[in-house]
């Protein structure tokens, strides 16, 4: 699946596999852990380049409905561009913990 955000670089985005529930669940929990050290480990268990691991963790919304680059926070959808700043956002839905 091929992805997108107008605010970042490569332009013409990235192509990133289907995450199983399990991996978006886990990635989650690294980013809000430190988003450095999940960039490392999305490199490490699921063999990313640095640069697609970087823009995946960069997407990631650490709070569900919480645009990861504005103050927008009402966000329903599980992948997609925020109505307010256009950045794109992994909306993920997962346990709540
Ligand atoms: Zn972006
Ligand atoms: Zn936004």
């Amino acid at each position: 699946m091929k992805i997108q955000c107008k605010n970042c670089l490569p332009k013409e985005g990235i192509e990133i596999p289907n995450f199983s529930i399990a991996e978006k669940e886990q990635s989650r929990k690294w980013k809000e852990k430190s988003p450095i050290h999940a960039v490392k480990k999305l490199m490490d268990a699921m063999s990313f380049s640095h640069r697609d691991a970087k823009y995946i963790v960069t997407h990631i919304n650490v709070e569900y409905g919480q645009c990861n680059s504005c103050n927008f926070n009402t966000l329903d959808e599980e992948q997609g561009k925020c109505p307010k700043c256009g950045a794109l956002n992994f909306n993920w839905v997962t346990h709540k913990s």
